[in-house]
């Protein structure tokens, strides 16, 4: 079975509305504060499915405005989103991306395109569980005890792979 993602052609209104949502339900559900400014930090991340620096999200807030946002503000915002697993923070590119499946426990694979930079989450992408376990069972096998999981492959997407044929 395969799922091809549809990565050019659609609406991204509805993924920033849904995402927006979503964040709502679960603060409210666990009797957190969603800020305006943490609700417009994750506006901000969600902005496209590119991962996106926290110098970025400082730029992005600060644009037509007298007084810019100030460094230490995003951060936490960034930090609280990352706590509540809102967005996940991509090592290799120390940047953040929305995640779109916050309400359920997972572990963040992530397929990030060498090209464009598209980055997309397999569990959500796939319809479920993306999971480690041979990996995790490897692990448990050292003696050593895992405590987060964070895999990052990198390639090309779809559109990128097509825009190469192309050529
Ligand atoms: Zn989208
Ligand atoms: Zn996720
Ligand atoms: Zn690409």
């Amino acid at each position: 079975m395969t799922t091809r993602i549809e990565y050019t052609n659609h609406d991204h209104d509805t993924c920033i509305h849904a995402a927006l949502e979503r964040a709502a339900e679960i603060c409210y559900a666990r009797g957190q504060r969603l800020t305006a400014l943490r609700k417009q930090v994750l506006e901000l991340v969600w902005h496209s499915h590119k991962p996106v620096g926290a110098y970025d999200v400082l730029a992005m807030l600060s644009k037509g405005q007298d007084r810019p946002a100030a460094p230490p503000t995003v951060y936490r915002a960034l930090d609280f989103l990352q706590e509540q697993g809102l967005v996940h923070r991509i090592a290799s590119l120390n940047a953040f991306i929305g995640c779109s499946c916050p309400d359920t426990p997972h572990v963040g694979i992530f397929l990030i395109c060498e090209k464009c930079r598209t980055t997309r989450e397999l569990a959500h992408e796939v319809g479920g569980e993306a999971s480690l376990l041979p990996i995790q069972d490897l692990a448990d096998s050292t003696g050593f005890q895992t405590r987060g999981a964070l895999v990052e492959l990198t390639g090309l997407c779809p559109a990128c792979q097509l825009e190469k044929a192309d050529a």
